[in-house]
Protein backbone atom coordinates (compact mmCIF):
# COMPACT_ATOMS: atom_id res chain seq x y z
CA UNK A 1 0.00 0.00 0.00
CA UNK A 2 1.42 3.39 -0.81
CA UNK A 3 1.54 5.44 2.74
CA UNK A 4 2.42 8.82 1.36
CA UNK A 5 -1.14 8.30 -1.17
CA UNK A 6 -3.66 7.26 1.63
CA UNK A 7 -2.28 9.25 4.87
CA UNK A 8 -2.68 12.42 2.89
CA UNK A 9 -6.24 14.69 2.58
CA UNK A 10 -7.32 14.96 -0.88
CA UNK A 11 -7.15 18.22 -0.63
CA UNK A 12 -2.85 17.97 0.00
CA UNK A 13 -3.25 15.48 -3.21
CA UNK A 14 -4.17 18.78 -5.35
CA UNK A 15 -2.88 20.63 -8.00
CA UNK A 16 -3.88 23.67 -9.83
CA UNK A 17 -5.36 22.82 -13.19
CA UNK A 18 -5.55 19.08 -13.38
CA UNK A 19 -8.88 17.55 -13.67
CA UNK A 20 -10.65 14.14 -13.34
CA UNK A 21 -14.04 15.34 -14.85
CA UNK A 22 -15.56 18.26 -16.98
CA UNK A 23 -19.48 18.73 -16.56
CA UNK A 24 -20.48 19.09 -20.18
CA UNK A 25 -20.55 22.76 -21.13
CA UNK A 26 -23.57 25.31 -21.91
CA UNK A 27 -26.42 21.94 -20.91
CA UNK A 28 -27.47 23.38 -17.52
CA UNK A 29 -29.10 26.04 -19.13
CA UNK A 30 -28.89 30.34 -17.72
CA UNK A 31 -30.58 30.09 -14.25
CA UNK A 32 -30.23 34.02 -13.78
CA UNK A 33 -28.73 33.51 -10.41
CA UNK A 34 -28.87 36.83 -8.39
CA UNK A 35 -26.19 38.30 -8.43
CA UNK A 36 -25.80 38.13 -3.90
CA UNK A 37 -26.29 34.49 -4.22
CA UNK A 38 -23.00 34.17 -6.68
CA UNK A 39 -19.80 33.14 -5.01
CA UNK A 40 -17.42 36.23 -5.50
CA UNK A 41 -14.38 33.49 -5.18
CA UNK A 42 -13.97 29.85 -6.67
CA UNK A 43 -14.81 27.32 -4.14
CA UNK A 44 -11.60 25.58 -2.47
CA UNK A 45 -12.03 22.18 -3.89
CA UNK A 46 -9.31 19.83 -4.67
CA UNK A 47 -8.41 19.51 -8.24
CA UNK A 48 -7.25 15.82 -9.23
CA UNK A 49 -7.17 13.16 -11.91
CA UNK A 50 -10.09 10.18 -11.91
CA UNK A 51 -7.13 7.91 -10.89
CA UNK A 52 -5.97 9.60 -7.71
CA UNK A 53 -8.75 9.86 -6.81
CA UNK A 54 -9.87 6.33 -6.99
CA UNK A 55 -6.72 4.92 -4.63
CA UNK A 56 -7.14 8.02 -2.46
CA UNK A 57 -10.75 6.87 -1.56
CA UNK A 58 -10.19 2.74 -2.16
CA UNK A 59 -6.57 3.20 0.08
CA UNK A 60 -9.00 5.74 3.06
CA UNK A 61 -11.85 2.63 2.65
CA UNK A 62 -9.40 -0.39 3.61
CA UNK A 63 -8.69 1.50 7.06
CA UNK A 64 -11.93 0.70 7.96
CA UNK A 65 -12.26 -2.30 10.30
CA UNK A 66 -15.72 -4.11 10.34
CA UNK A 67 -17.61 -7.26 10.69
CA UNK A 68 -16.88 -8.08 7.56
CA UNK A 69 -13.33 -7.50 7.53
CA UNK A 70 -12.68 -9.45 11.08
CA UNK A 71 -13.47 -10.36 14.64
CA UNK A 72 -15.58 -7.91 16.45
CA UNK A 73 -15.80 -8.98 20.21
CA UNK A 74 -17.05 -5.59 21.71
CA UNK A 75 -19.27 -6.34 24.59
CA UNK A 76 -22.61 -5.29 25.53
CA UNK A 77 -23.30 -3.28 22.25
CA UNK A 78 -23.71 -6.75 19.77
CA UNK A 79 -21.76 -6.17 16.90
CA UNK A 80 -22.75 -9.43 15.09
CA UNK A 81 -22.83 -10.72 11.51
CA UNK A 82 -25.31 -9.06 9.29
CA UNK A 83 -26.81 -11.43 6.53
CA UNK A 84 -26.56 -10.15 3.30
CA UNK A 85 -30.13 -11.18 2.10
CA UNK A 86 -30.95 -8.98 4.77
CA UNK A 87 -29.78 -5.94 2.49
CA UNK A 88 -31.11 -7.33 -0.40
CA UNK A 89 -35.05 -7.40 1.06
CA UNK A 90 -34.30 -3.97 2.43
CA UNK A 91 -33.34 -2.33 -1.23
CA UNK A 92 -36.66 -4.07 -3.02
CA UNK A 93 -37.96 -1.15 -4.77
CA UNK A 94 -40.94 -2.14 -4.19
CA UNK A 95 -40.37 -1.12 -0.41
CA UNK A 96 -37.77 1.14 -0.73
CA UNK A 97 -39.71 3.84 -3.11
CA UNK A 98 -42.72 3.86 -0.53
CA UNK A 99 -43.73 7.26 0.76
CA UNK A 100 -45.54 7.55 4.13
CA UNK A 101 -48.11 9.44 2.24
CA UNK A 102 -49.35 7.05 0.17
CA UNK A 103 -53.01 6.15 0.83
CA UNK A 104 -52.99 3.26 2.89
CA UNK A 105 -54.55 0.89 0.52
CA UNK A 106 -51.54 1.31 -1.47
CA UNK A 107 -49.06 0.03 1.24
CA UNK A 108 -50.33 -2.78 2.50
CA UNK A 109 -47.10 -4.72 1.80
CA UNK A 110 -45.70 -2.95 3.82
CA UNK A 111 -48.56 -2.93 6.96
CA UNK A 112 -48.18 -6.53 6.50
CA UNK A 113 -44.66 -6.48 7.41
CA UNK A 114 -45.05 -4.08 10.18
CA UNK A 115 -47.79 -6.18 11.61
CA UNK A 116 -45.60 -9.55 11.25
CA UNK A 117 -43.02 -8.41 12.69
CA UNK A 118 -44.76 -7.07 15.51
CA UNK A 119 -46.38 -10.73 16.29
CA UNK A 120 -42.96 -12.13 16.10
CA UNK A 121 -41.44 -9.55 18.30
CA UNK A 122 -44.35 -10.56 20.66
CA UNK A 123 -43.29 -14.25 20.21
CA UNK A 124 -40.10 -13.70 21.36
CA UNK A 125 -40.66 -12.00 23.96
CA UNK A 126 -43.66 -12.70 25.94
CA UNK A 127 -45.22 -8.69 25.36
CA UNK A 128 -48.77 -7.94 24.05
CA UNK A 129 -47.76 -4.68 21.53
CA UNK A 130 -44.85 -3.13 20.13
CA UNK A 131 -44.52 0.48 18.54
CA UNK A 132 -41.30 0.33 16.39
CA UNK A 133 -41.56 4.84 16.53
CA UNK A 134 -38.07 5.06 18.01
CA UNK A 135 -35.15 5.11 15.91
CA UNK A 136 -32.54 3.68 18.37
CA UNK A 137 -32.33 1.70 21.65
CA UNK A 138 -31.61 4.80 24.04
CA UNK A 139 -34.77 6.32 22.33
CA UNK A 140 -36.49 3.38 23.09
CA UNK A 141 -35.32 3.53 26.31
CA UNK A 142 -36.90 7.15 26.30
CA UNK A 143 -40.56 6.27 24.74
CA UNK A 144 -40.39 3.13 27.44
CA UNK A 145 -40.22 5.49 30.75
CA UNK A 146 -42.43 8.25 29.24
CA UNK A 147 -45.12 5.44 28.45
CA UNK A 148 -44.87 4.31 32.30
CA UNK A 149 -44.64 7.65 33.13
CA UNK A 150 -48.20 8.43 31.45
CA UNK A 151 -49.38 5.39 32.97
CA UNK A 152 -48.42 6.64 36.47
CA UNK A 153 -50.35 10.12 35.75
CA UNK A 154 -53.78 8.27 34.53
CA UNK A 155 -53.99 6.79 37.85
CA UNK A 156 -53.24 9.99 39.76
CA UNK A 157 -49.99 8.48 41.13
CA UNK A 158 -47.98 11.65 40.22
CA UNK A 159 -45.11 11.08 42.77
CA UNK A 160 -43.76 8.64 40.92
CA UNK A 161 -40.41 10.00 39.79
CA UNK A 162 -37.69 7.84 40.43
CA UNK A 163 -35.78 5.18 38.88
CA UNK A 164 -33.98 2.15 40.37
CA UNK A 165 -31.06 1.23 37.72
CA UNK A 166 -27.96 -0.85 38.98
CA UNK A 167 -24.24 0.28 39.11
CA UNK A 168 -23.24 -1.91 36.48
CA UNK A 169 -26.27 -1.08 33.75
CA UNK A 170 -25.30 0.57 30.60
CA UNK A 171 -24.74 4.13 30.59
CA UNK A 172 -28.25 5.48 28.49
CA UNK A 173 -30.29 3.81 31.21
CA UNK A 174 -29.37 6.60 33.54
CA UNK A 175 -29.01 9.01 30.87
CA UNK A 176 -33.00 8.15 29.62
CA UNK A 177 -34.55 8.34 33.05
CA UNK A 178 -32.62 11.58 33.08
CA UNK A 179 -34.14 12.91 29.79
CA UNK A 180 -37.38 11.75 31.00
CA UNK A 181 -37.46 14.20 34.04
CA UNK A 182 -36.80 11.22 36.35
CA UNK A 183 -34.63 11.01 39.47
CA UNK A 184 -32.34 7.97 39.28
CA UNK A 185 -31.65 5.34 42.58
CA UNK A 186 -28.39 3.58 41.84
CA UNK A 187 -28.73 -0.25 42.96
CA UNK A 188 -25.61 -1.90 44.16
CA UNK A 189 -24.01 -4.88 42.69
CA UNK A 190 -22.86 -7.79 45.33
CA UNK A 191 -19.82 -9.67 44.93
CA UNK A 192 -21.17 -11.91 42.04
CA UNK A 193 -21.96 -9.10 40.07
CA UNK A 194 -25.98 -9.36 40.49
CA UNK A 195 -27.84 -6.90 41.83
CA UNK A 196 -28.17 -6.76 45.59
CA UNK A 197 -31.34 -7.54 46.65
CA UNK A 198 -30.78 -6.26 50.43
CA UNK A 199 -29.74 -2.94 49.16
CA UNK A 200 -33.07 -2.79 46.97
CA UNK A 201 -35.34 -3.79 49.54
CA UNK A 202 -33.88 -0.98 51.27
CA UNK A 203 -34.34 1.20 48.61
CA UNK A 204 -37.83 0.03 48.65
CA UNK A 205 -39.06 0.42 51.89
CA UNK A 206 -37.52 3.66 52.28
CA UNK A 207 -38.69 5.13 48.83
CA UNK A 208 -41.27 3.01 47.08
CA UNK A 209 -44.20 4.96 47.29
CA UNK A 210 -42.44 7.22 44.40
CA UNK A 211 -40.20 4.65 42.20
CA UNK A 212 -42.08 4.77 38.55
CA UNK A 213 -39.64 1.57 37.11
CA UNK A 214 -37.02 -0.22 37.90
CA UNK A 215 -34.62 -0.58 34.54
CA UNK A 216 -32.54 -4.40 34.41
CA UNK A 217 -30.37 -5.97 32.04
CA UNK A 218 -30.89 -9.63 31.96
CA UNK A 219 -28.40 -11.42 31.32
CA UNK A 220 -26.98 -8.04 33.08
CA UNK A 221 -23.58 -6.27 31.77
CA UNK A 222 -21.67 -8.44 33.16
CA UNK A 223 -23.42 -11.01 31.29
CA UNK A 224 -24.73 -12.34 34.06
CA UNK A 225 -28.30 -13.99 34.84
CA UNK A 226 -30.18 -12.31 37.37
CA UNK A 227 -31.43 -15.34 38.81
CA UNK A 228 -33.28 -13.27 41.71
CA UNK A 229 -35.77 -11.35 38.80
CA UNK A 230 -39.13 -13.13 40.07
CA UNK A 231 -38.12 -11.89 43.56
CA UNK A 232 -37.13 -8.47 42.03
CA UNK A 233 -40.31 -8.19 39.88
CA UNK A 234 -42.73 -8.34 43.27
CA UNK A 235 -40.92 -6.28 45.50
CA UNK A 236 -40.66 -3.50 42.69
CA UNK A 237 -44.65 -4.34 41.66
CA UNK A 238 -45.74 -4.62 45.21
CA UNK A 239 -45.02 -1.44 46.09
CA UNK A 240 -46.66 -0.45 42.84
CA UNK A 241 -43.84 0.50 40.45
CA UNK A 242 -42.79 -1.02 36.88
CA UNK A 243 -39.99 -3.45 35.42
CA UNK A 244 -38.50 -2.22 32.67
CA UNK A 245 -36.26 -4.43 30.72
CA UNK A 246 -33.10 -3.09 28.49
CA UNK A 247 -33.50 -5.58 25.11
CA UNK A 248 -30.35 -3.95 23.39
CA UNK A 249 -28.63 -6.93 23.16
CA UNK A 250 -31.28 -9.91 23.23
CA UNK A 251 -29.01 -12.49 21.47
CA UNK A 252 -28.81 -14.82 24.75
CA UNK A 253 -32.49 -14.70 25.65
CA UNK A 254 -33.22 -15.78 21.79
CA UNK A 255 -35.20 -19.14 21.87
CA UNK A 256 -34.30 -19.58 25.80
CA UNK A 257 -36.77 -17.40 27.61
CA UNK A 258 -38.42 -14.35 27.91
CA UNK A 259 -38.53 -10.88 29.11
CA UNK A 260 -42.47 -11.08 29.43
CA UNK A 261 -42.41 -14.38 31.51
CA UNK A 262 -39.84 -12.97 33.93
CA UNK A 263 -41.98 -10.01 35.00
CA UNK A 264 -41.02 -7.35 33.13
CA UNK A 265 -44.05 -5.11 31.95
CA UNK A 266 -42.14 -2.46 29.08
CA UNK A 267 -39.13 -3.16 27.39
CA UNK A 268 -37.04 -1.69 24.18
CA UNK A 269 -34.96 -3.98 21.55
CA UNK A 270 -32.09 -2.71 19.28
CA UNK A 271 -32.96 -4.57 15.95
CA UNK A 272 -29.92 -3.14 14.80
CA UNK A 273 -27.80 -5.29 17.15
CA UNK A 274 -29.92 -8.55 18.17
CA UNK A 275 -31.88 -8.51 14.77
CA UNK A 276 -28.43 -7.40 12.55
CA UNK A 277 -28.43 -4.42 11.00
CA UNK A 278 -25.19 -2.40 9.76
CA UNK A 279 -25.01 0.04 12.50
CA UNK A 280 -22.00 2.30 14.71
CA UNK A 281 -21.30 5.89 14.21
CA UNK A 282 -24.78 7.01 14.93
CA UNK A 283 -27.37 4.95 13.00
CA UNK A 284 -28.98 3.05 11.46
CA UNK A 285 -31.09 2.17 14.43
CA UNK A 286 -34.35 0.71 15.50
CA UNK A 287 -35.35 0.35 19.54
CA UNK A 288 -39.08 -0.69 19.12
CA UNK A 289 -40.72 -0.86 22.47
CA UNK A 290 -43.11 -3.41 23.96
CA UNK A 291 -45.43 -3.24 26.43
CA UNK A 292 -47.83 -5.61 28.25
CA UNK A 293 -51.60 -5.82 27.46
CA UNK A 294 -52.83 -2.50 28.51
CA UNK A 295 -50.03 0.06 28.23
CA UNK A 296 -50.32 0.43 24.80
CA UNK A 297 -52.35 2.93 25.35
CA UNK A 298 -50.00 4.98 27.04
CA UNK A 299 -47.44 4.91 24.36
CA UNK A 300 -46.60 8.71 24.03
CA UNK A 301 -45.97 10.73 20.16
CA UNK A 302 -41.88 10.13 19.63
CA UNK A 303 -41.69 10.56 15.96
CA UNK A 304 -43.80 10.46 12.83
CA UNK A 305 -44.65 7.34 10.90
CA UNK A 306 -42.74 4.01 11.55
CA UNK A 307 -39.50 4.61 12.27
CA UNK A 308 -36.58 3.22 10.61
CA UNK A 309 -38.45 1.04 8.01
CA UNK A 310 -35.59 -0.65 6.48
CA UNK A 311 -33.85 -1.75 9.70
CA UNK A 312 -37.43 -3.68 10.68
CA UNK A 313 -37.30 -4.99 7.44
CA UNK A 314 -33.72 -6.34 8.11
CA UNK A 315 -34.72 -7.78 11.20
CA UNK A 316 -37.93 -9.73 9.62
CA UNK A 317 -35.51 -11.17 7.14
CA UNK A 318 -33.27 -12.40 9.55
CA UNK A 319 -35.75 -13.86 12.16
CA UNK A 320 -37.55 -14.99 8.73
CA UNK A 321 -34.24 -16.79 8.02
CA UNK A 322 -33.56 -18.58 11.02
CA UNK A 323 -37.38 -19.24 11.49
CA UNK A 324 -38.56 -20.80 14.41
CA UNK A 325 -36.74 -23.85 14.91
CA UNK A 326 -33.14 -22.12 14.56
CA UNK A 327 -33.93 -18.64 16.57
CA UNK A 328 -33.82 -21.15 19.67
CA UNK A 329 -29.76 -21.95 18.67
CA UNK A 330 -28.98 -18.53 19.02
CA UNK A 331 -29.02 -18.07 22.51
CA UNK A 332 -27.18 -21.04 23.45
CA UNK A 333 -24.51 -20.32 20.98
CA UNK A 334 -24.00 -17.04 21.95
CA UNK A 335 -23.77 -18.33 25.59
CA UNK A 336 -21.97 -20.97 24.53
CA UNK A 337 -19.06 -18.82 22.73
CA UNK A 338 -18.69 -16.26 25.55
CA UNK A 339 -17.31 -19.43 28.04
CA UNK A 340 -15.15 -21.24 25.45
CA UNK A 341 -13.24 -17.98 25.25
CA UNK A 342 -13.64 -17.39 29.59
CA UNK A 343 -12.42 -20.60 30.55
CA UNK A 344 -9.75 -20.48 27.45
CA UNK A 345 -7.99 -17.34 28.46
CA UNK A 346 -8.81 -17.68 32.42
CA UNK A 347 -5.50 -18.37 33.50
CA UNK A 348 -3.92 -15.78 32.20
CA UNK A 349 -6.61 -13.12 32.51
CA UNK A 350 -8.14 -12.00 35.22
CA UNK A 351 -11.31 -13.35 35.65
CA UNK A 352 -13.20 -11.36 38.87
CA UNK A 353 -16.54 -13.03 38.67
CA UNK A 354 -15.97 -16.69 37.91
CA UNK A 355 -18.85 -19.71 36.76
CA UNK A 356 -21.04 -19.40 33.97
CA UNK A 357 -21.75 -16.51 31.47
CA UNK A 358 -24.01 -15.85 29.22
CA UNK A 359 -23.26 -13.99 25.90
CA UNK A 360 -20.69 -11.68 27.66
CA UNK A 361 -18.10 -11.56 30.50
CA UNK A 362 -15.60 -9.38 31.56
CA UNK A 363 -12.02 -10.28 32.55
CA UNK A 364 -10.03 -7.20 35.31
CA UNK A 365 -6.94 -7.02 32.86
CA UNK A 366 -4.01 -9.30 32.88
CA UNK A 367 -3.86 -12.14 35.76
CA UNK A 368 -0.09 -11.46 36.34
CA UNK A 369 -0.37 -8.37 38.84
CA UNK A 370 2.85 -8.52 39.01
CA UNK A 371 3.80 -7.21 35.63
CA UNK A 372 0.49 -4.70 36.17
CA UNK A 373 1.03 -1.51 38.63
CA UNK A 374 -1.84 -0.95 41.04
CA UNK A 375 -1.49 2.25 41.86
CA UNK A 376 -1.61 3.74 38.12
CA UNK A 377 -4.38 5.40 36.75
CA UNK A 378 -6.79 3.36 35.04
CA UNK A 379 -6.75 4.63 31.49
CA UNK A 380 -3.01 5.01 31.18
CA UNK A 381 -0.75 5.37 28.07
CA UNK A 382 2.29 5.86 30.10
CA UNK A 383 2.05 4.02 33.28
CA UNK A 384 5.85 3.04 33.77
CA UNK A 385 5.59 -0.22 35.40
CA UNK A 386 2.81 -2.49 33.93
CA UNK A 387 1.03 -3.66 31.31
CA UNK A 388 -3.34 -2.06 30.99
CA UNK A 389 -6.05 -3.25 29.65
CA UNK A 390 -5.52 0.08 27.60
CA UNK A 391 -2.23 -1.80 26.29
CA UNK A 392 -3.71 -5.08 25.65
CA UNK A 393 -6.38 -3.46 23.64
CA UNK A 394 -3.99 -1.44 21.39
CA UNK A 395 -1.29 -4.17 21.07
CA UNK A 396 -4.85 -6.89 19.25
CA UNK A 397 -4.87 -4.16 16.55
CA UNK A 398 -1.53 -4.96 15.45
CA UNK A 399 -3.02 -8.79 15.12
CA UNK A 400 -5.80 -7.31 13.08
CA UNK A 401 -8.66 -7.87 15.50
CA UNK A 402 -11.22 -5.31 16.98
CA UNK A 403 -10.60 -4.49 20.30
CA UNK A 404 -12.98 -5.45 23.15
CA UNK A 405 -15.20 -2.90 24.79
CA UNK A 406 -12.79 -1.22 27.42
CA UNK A 407 -12.68 0.68 30.59
CA UNK A 408 -16.69 -0.31 31.09
CA UNK A 409 -18.59 -1.94 33.28
CA UNK A 410 -17.10 0.84 35.69
CA UNK A 411 -17.01 -2.09 38.50
CA UNK A 412 -13.37 -2.96 38.01
CA UNK A 413 -9.99 -1.05 37.22
CA UNK A 414 -9.38 -3.10 34.25
CA UNK A 415 -12.34 -4.10 32.68
CA UNK A 416 -12.27 -5.84 28.87
CA UNK A 417 -15.70 -6.68 27.70
CA UNK A 418 -15.66 -9.51 25.36
CA UNK A 419 -18.98 -10.50 23.42
CA UNK A 420 -18.07 -12.93 20.47
CA UNK A 421 -21.98 -13.69 19.27
CA UNK A 422 -23.49 -16.75 18.12
CA UNK A 423 -22.05 -16.18 14.54
CA UNK A 424 -18.34 -16.95 14.76
CA UNK A 425 -16.58 -20.28 13.98
CA UNK A 426 -15.08 -22.25 16.58
CA UNK A 427 -11.24 -21.73 14.51
CA UNK A 428 -12.06 -17.81 14.79
CA UNK A 429 -12.53 -18.21 18.58
CA UNK A 430 -9.35 -20.18 18.87
CA UNK A 431 -7.50 -17.76 16.81
CA UNK A 432 -8.38 -14.86 18.91
CA UNK A 433 -7.54 -16.85 22.08
CA UNK A 434 -4.16 -17.54 20.47
CA UNK A 435 -3.79 -14.14 19.67
CA UNK A 436 -4.90 -13.01 23.36
CA UNK A 437 -2.28 -15.66 25.32
CA UNK A 438 0.66 -14.45 22.77
CA UNK A 439 -0.07 -10.87 24.31
CA UNK A 440 -0.02 -12.26 27.71
CA UNK A 441 3.08 -13.63 27.71
CA UNK A 442 4.58 -10.43 25.74
CA UNK A 443 3.42 -8.66 28.41
CA UNK A 444 5.97 -10.70 30.60
CA UNK A 445 8.81 -11.17 27.66
CA UNK A 446 8.41 -7.80 26.23
CA UNK A 447 5.94 -5.10 27.65
CA UNK A 448 7.86 -2.72 25.66
CA UNK A 449 6.18 -4.15 22.55
CA UNK A 450 2.59 -3.90 24.09
CA UNK A 451 2.85 -0.76 25.75
CA UNK A 452 3.64 0.92 22.27
CA UNK A 453 1.57 -0.81 20.45
CA UNK A 454 0.00 -0.14 17.81
CA UNK A 455 2.86 -0.30 15.14
CA UNK A 456 1.40 -1.89 12.27
CA UNK A 457 -2.09 0.68 11.89
CA UNK A 458 -1.93 4.28 9.70
CA UNK A 459 -2.19 5.78 13.07
CA UNK A 460 -0.41 5.37 16.19
CA UNK A 461 -1.34 5.66 19.36
CA UNK A 462 -3.54 8.53 19.36
CA UNK A 463 -4.31 11.11 22.67
CA UNK A 464 -8.12 9.72 23.04
CA UNK A 465 -8.45 12.51 25.91
CA UNK A 466 -6.96 15.10 23.43
CA UNK A 467 -8.81 14.20 20.35
CA UNK A 468 -12.08 13.59 22.73
CA UNK A 469 -11.27 17.40 24.01
CA UNK A 470 -10.24 19.23 21.84
CA UNK A 471 -11.32 17.43 18.46
CA UNK A 472 -10.04 18.68 14.91
CA UNK A 473 -12.90 18.29 12.85
CA UNK A 474 -12.16 20.89 9.65
CA UNK A 475 -9.57 21.11 7.53
CA UNK A 476 -7.66 24.67 7.30
CA UNK A 477 -6.64 25.40 3.84
CA UNK A 478 -3.05 25.42 3.84
CA UNK A 479 -0.73 27.60 1.65
CA UNK A 480 -0.13 24.59 -0.73
CA UNK A 481 2.68 24.07 -3.81
CA UNK A 482 1.09 25.34 -6.85
C1 LIG B 1 -26.39 -0.33 22.84
C2 LIG B 1 -27.09 -0.37 24.12
C3 LIG B 1 -28.03 0.61 24.45
C4 LIG B 1 -28.28 1.85 23.59
O1 LIG B 1 -28.70 1.58 22.28
P1 LIG B 1 -28.48 2.67 21.12
O2 LIG B 1 -29.15 2.10 19.92
O3 LIG B 1 -27.00 2.80 20.96
O4 LIG B 1 -29.09 3.95 21.56
C5 LIG B 1 -28.71 0.48 25.63
N1 LIG B 1 -28.47 -0.55 26.48
C6 LIG B 1 -27.56 -1.52 26.19
C7 LIG B 1 -27.35 -2.63 27.16
C8 LIG B 1 -26.84 -1.46 25.01
O5 LIG B 1 -25.94 -2.39 24.73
Amino acid sequence: MNNRLYGNLIFELSKKGRRGYSLPKDSFGDYQIPGEFRRQQDAALPECDELTVVRHYTNLSNNNFGVDTGFYPLGSCTMKYNPKINEEMAALPQFQNLHPLQPSDTVRGASALVALLEKSLCALTGLAHFTFKPYAGAHGELTGLMTIDNYHRSRGDLQRKKVVVPDSAHGTNPASAAVCGLEIIEVKSQADGTVDFDDLQRIVSEQGQEISAMMMTNPNTLGLFEVRIPEIARLIHDCGGLMYYDGANLNPMLGACRPGDMGFDVMHINLHKTFSTPHGGGGPGSGPVGVREGLQDFFPFVSPWHGNFAVMMRAYAYILSLGRDQVKYVGPLATLNANYIKESLKDVYELPIDGLCCHEFVFDGLKDKATVSTDCPTVSTDCPAGVTTMDVAKRLLDYGYHAPTIYFPLLFHESLMIEPTENESKETLDGFIAVMRQIAEEAKTDPEQVKSAPHTTPIGRVDDVLAAKHPVVTYRQMKREE
